[in-house]
Formats: structure tokens, C-alpha cells, sequence
């Protein structure tokens, strides 16, 4: 299928069409970093400071611990922790010992963190201490060998409450013993008797995998993303490309979206590793954290998602920090509303664009120029070495200008498949292009713009919802008949999840009730946080309900308020 590239007339001179990617894999760049600057900053964590030589150092260390436990090229390597020291550490150690990295979510309960344990077959898990007692709860259903632990004073004694999100409401007791035996390490312990001797590895990058990134599917449990290190190092180069007035060596970028997910791991730890910038690293976003992390550090770009802006813009108290450092962010994972874009710029000085991705493609394909033409509303134009087409629903093949389709991808970031699921691979492609399951078109200079997702995804605070998984576990509940969620506006969170219920025939079951039971079975972003009972749901004639009726009744509720 040819495409007219008209996106390539929009490029300012310093972007080039297509960028060389180099052929190293992804933590060739901590090496050479640490080689070359090993005094250079590399992260800021609440005021724990580490150059790249010591982050470098102790990720060796990491890896080769890591194989005197059995980890071997190609085995799976899970990290269970929030923006850190450790993060990094963990990240890099397992790539240098040629495993593949299985990011799993810290709000994980146990039943997600088992099906990604043994979808992915990993061998070994590094959790932060609090997560520890869910990870032994699911150990012996898994494929797990060992387990290490790391604290939050392994690197310094930081304020407990940061940490807190990332485990079960109920469990208040902060302070997890672990007893440490042949198979449960700890971090701290590990780093010590790890050797820093080098570790030989020859990759094939455009094959081997440095990443397992799971990601919720409509049609069931989470599969697992295959990334490649060529796919990351892609990625990396071409937001670099992006970012042409970056200067290497000279960016502090903060570090607030999470590095457990395929963007922040992309654009803020692996960019500033590959350019020799210095992370300010958040355990989490915090409104007030991130404006005094931004007045403090003075940090020069900030890669969020619209509600990270959104809170920032809210926070009362904005104005008494100085936040004129912040020279360019990229905002993607769901719209950018116009005036948080304007409100963010004026505040900042600086320049605050929209950008689209999608774990599949590593994550970004599109973004506006951040120096240039802009276009208002739109996700900007395909970056470089990458092409973008919108496949005609009534054609099968490309559509016209202007004419809605699916968004397909092509380029060096595109995933190599999903893990074990070829049927699931091979309907993801179209041609050779990746299906994004998001609806959009082109106009006619080449700028795309999305309109709605295929897949009925909510993203409530920069968190993706599937639905389905949700209805299955009110489907569990005894007294549930039927159950349908959708996603419906939400002036902070972008979307919140809705449930209609309808109920067995008489009974009565009141929200508490269901709560409870979803707060058991699902992290706390996905549980619903409106409940409506009714007789019956909207359906098709062949059963099947009517999400989009229910959509839009909630949309035209909006409209009469
Ligand atoms: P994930 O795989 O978690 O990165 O989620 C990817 C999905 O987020 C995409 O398929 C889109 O549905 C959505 N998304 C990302 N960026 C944007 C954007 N700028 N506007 C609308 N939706 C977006």
C-alpha cells in the first residue's frame, strides 16, 4: 500500500526524514556514559544523588549477581517497584545479564501480578519490600526461583507516605520483615557481593528482546509486548531527533510518569541515559512534589500525560514556584485540552505539545513540533523513520484524506509481537502495518488526529482501563446478573469508570457491596467509581449490549446539566 508522505513538507530543516539507529543494545548507553563520564550526574531521588559511575557500577554488580542466581540471555526478569534508585538499577542490571525485563505494575493485586508471572515465566522478581507479601503470595502458582527485595532506606530514608499508593489500602502496617533465605535476597546485600567483572553477551538486537510490556487487551488478560533492544534504541534516537535543542549532556529531565510504563520508560530513563541527562526521579506524581521537585532542580523538560498538567495547573498554590526552567514536554496518552496546553506554556515559558503512542510502538509515532507548526486538536505528524496510514473500513484499503479509519503503523519501533499469543500477533497486523486499534484520519497536510478508540480502553488518570476485566469480576459477584462499564467524563481524571449493574432477580445489593468485592480483585484505578442499577442493558439482536447507547445517554446527561 503506497502513502503520500505530505507530513515530510511540514518537517523544519533540522529534522531529518530518517535518522540512522544504531545497531548496540539498550544499555551500551549506561556503559558508555559511565565510561566516559563516570563524575556526571545521572539521577536526583529526594536528594540522594548518583553519577553514571555508580549507577553503572551497581547495575553491573546487579547482573552479575543476577547470573550466579541462573539468569541466562532470554530469561525473565521482573521488576516490582516505583520510580527509584533501584528502578534503574534493576532495569539495566537485567538487560547487562542479557535478561528480558518484565515491568509489573506496583497497584497489581495478586491475581494480575500471577497471570503476568506466568504468562511471562519469569525466573526472578526484585519488589520493593512493601509489594513483598503479594509476591509471596502468588510465588508458588508461578515459575518464580527468587525473589529480592529492596527497602525504601536501601538508598535513603524517604518520607513513607510517598510509597503508600503503591500498596493495598487496607494494609496499614508500613513495615514488612522479610526473612531472607536461599531464595529471598536482598537488593542491598546482593549489590554488595556482586562483582563488577564484565559481562560478555553477543546480541542480535533487531531479535533479541529487552522488554515484556503487558498491556490490557479487550479480548481478555493482559499479553505481554514483545520490544526488542532496536525497537527501544529506535525510540530513544527519534524523540531525541525530536528534541533537537536538546544538548547533550546539559538536560535535568523530571521523572514523574511512571518508569513501570513503556512512556516514561522511553522518554524520560532511557532518553536520559542515552543523552547524559540528570532524572529527577519521583516515587510518584504528587502535585506539590513535582512543583517543589521543578523549583528545586530546575529541570529542563517534563514528559506527562494531560492530567498531570491538569493538577499542576489546580494546585493553588503554582504560583509561588518558579517553573520558567522547563524548556519543552511532550504530553501524550490521551487528548491535551487547548487551554491546559496555552495555561502550561504561559506559566513555564516554555513549550508543551501533544503526542500519541501506544506500548506496541514503544511508544511514540506522532507528535507536534515542538518548535514550529503546531496544529491545535491534532496528535502532530509521524516521526521520523516512521510511516502512519488510516485503513478505510469500507475500502480495506487506504482511505481518503480526511476519511475516518484505523491508524496504522510502520517503523523501527513497531513491537515484534505479542509474547506466546501468535493468533493475537497475527490480527494485529494488517499488511504489515500495526493495527492501533484507534480510530482517526489524515487532512491534507499530513496531520493526523484521533476521534475515538476501536477498542473501548477508558484512561482514567493516565491509567488504561479494559473494561471487560472489570465486568468479569462483577460478573463474579453472586448477585450480579449482568454488568456493563464504560468510561464517562471526568474533570480530573479525564474519564472514571462507570458500572451498570442489573441484579439477579430478587435480590437487593447495595455500592458498598460491590466495592468491596471489586476493591479484592482489582487495583484500586480500575474499580468503578459510579454505580446505576437497572431492569435491563441496551442489546443488539444477537444479545450483545449496547455500550455506545450507554455512551451517549451518559454524554447527552452531561449536555442537560
Ligand atoms: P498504552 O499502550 O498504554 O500506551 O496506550 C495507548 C493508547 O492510548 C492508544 O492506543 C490511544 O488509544 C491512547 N492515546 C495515546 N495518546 C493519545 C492522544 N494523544 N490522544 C488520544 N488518545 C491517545
Amino acid at each position: 500500500m503506497k502513502v503520500e508522505k505530505n507530513w515530510l513538507m511540514q518537517y523544519p530543516e533540522e529534522i531529518p526524514h530518517d535518522i540512522e539507529i544504531d545497531e548496540k543494545p539498550l544499555q551500551y548507553y549506561l556503559e558508555e556514559a559511565a565510561r566516559k563520564h563516570p563524575e556526571k550526574p545521572a539521577l536526583d531521588f529526594l536528594g540522594k544523588r548518583m553519577t553514571y559511575g555508580s549507577v553503572y557500577e551497581e547495575a553491573l554488580r546487579m547482573a552479575n549477581r543476577l547470573r550466579s542466581l541462573g539468569i541466562r540471555k532470554g530469561d525473565r526478569v521482573a521488576i516490582m517497584l516505583p520510580n527509584s534508585p533501584q528502578s534503574v538499577i534493576s532495569y539495566y542490571g537485567a538487560l547487562m545479564a542479557g535478561g528480558i525485563v518484565v515491568q509489573t505494575n506496583p497497584l497489581y493485586t495478586e491475581r494480575e501480578l500471577e497471570h503476568q508471572l506466568i504468562d511471562s515465566g519469569s525466573k526472578i522478581i526484585i519488589c520493593l519490600d512493601l509489594l513483598f507479601p503479594r509476591v509471596e503470595a502468588v510465588k508458588n502458582r508461578t515459575s518464580l526461583e527468587h525473589i529480592v527485595v529492596t527497602g525504601v532506606k536501601d538508598y535513603l530514608p524517604f518520607p513513607k507516605n510517598l510509597i503508600y499508593p503503591f500498596v493495598q489500602k487496607k494494609q496499614t502496617n508500613l513495615v514488612v520483615r522479610v526473612e531472607y533465605t536461599d531464595t529471598i535476597h536482598s537488593f542491598k546485600k546482593l549489590l554488595e557481593e556482586g562483582d563488577v567483572s564484565s559481562i560478555d553477551i553477543d546480541f542480535d538486537v533487531k531479535e533479541d528482546l529487552a522488554l515484556l510490556q503487558y498491556t490490557g487487551g479487550t479480548t481478555g488478560p493482559a499479553k505481554g509486548v514483545m520490544l526488542t533492544h532496536y525497537n527501544l534504541v529506535a525510540n530513544t534516537m527519534q524523540c531525541r531527533t525530536w528534541m533537537y535543542k536538546a544538548k547533550y549532556g546539559e538536560e535535568k529531565i523530571l521523572g514523574a510518569l511512571p518508569f513501570f510504563h513503556v512512556y516514561g520508560m522511553t522518554c524520560v530513563m532511557n532518553f536520559s541515559i542515552m543523552y547524559l541527562g540528570e532524572m529527577i526521579i519521583l516515587p510518584k506524581f504528587d502535585p506539590k512534589q513535582v512543583l517543589k521537585a521543578i523549583g528545586k532542580h530546575k529541570p529542563t523538560m517534563f514528559p506527562g500525560a494531560p492530567t498531570m498538567y491538569i493538577a499542576l495547573l489546580n494546585d493553588p498554590n503554582i504560583h509561588s514556584y518558579d517553573l520558567s526552567s522547563i524548556a519543552s514536554c511532550i504530553s501524550g496518552s490521551a487528548p491535551l485540552p487547548v487551554e491546559v496546553q496555552e495555561n502550561f506554556e504561559e506559566i513555564t515559558n516554555g513549550n508543551l505539545v501533544e503526542g500519541y503512542g501506544l506500548t506496541e510502538a514503544s511508544p511514540v509515532t506522532h507528535a507536534n513540533f515542538l518548535y514550529g507548526n503546531r496544529v491545535i486538536g491534532s496528535i502532530g505528524v509521524p516521526w521520523p523513520n516512521t510511516e502512519a496510514a488510516i485503513l478505510s473500513a469500507e475500502t480495506g484499503t487506504i482511505a481518503e484524506e480526511k476519511e475516518v479509519g484505523e491508524l496504522m503503523i510502520r517503523g523501527p519501533q513497531v513491537m515484534k509481537g505479542y509474547w506466546n499469543q501468535p493468533e493475537e500477533t497475527a490480527s494485529t497486523f494488517h499488511d504489515g502495518w500495526l493495527l492501533t486499534g484507534d480510530m482517526g484520519y489524515m487532512d491534507e497536510k499530513g496531520y493526523f488526529y484521533i476521534v475515538d478508540r476501536k477498542k473501548d480502553m477508558i484512561i482514567a488518570g493516565g491509567f488504561n482501563i479494559y473494561p471487560r476485566e472489570i465486568e468479569e469480576i462483577l460478573f463474579e459477584h453472586p448477585k450480579v446478573m449482568e454488568a456493563t462499564v464504560i468510561g464517562v467524563p471526568d474533570p480530573y481524571r479525564g474519564e472514571t469508570v462507570k458500572a451498570f449493574v442489573v441484579l439477579k432477580d430478587g435480590v437487593t445489593c447495595s455500592e458498598e457491596e460491590l466495592d468491596e468485592h471489586c476493591r479484592k480483585y482489582l487495583a484500586s484505578f480500575k474499580v468503578p467509581r459510579l454505580y446505576e442499577f437497572r431492569d435491563e442493558l441496551p442489546k443488539t439482536m444477537v444479545g450483545k449490549v449496547l455500550r455506545r447507547v450507554l455512551v451517549e445517554e451518559e454524554k447527552q446527561k452531561i449536555k442537560e446539566n
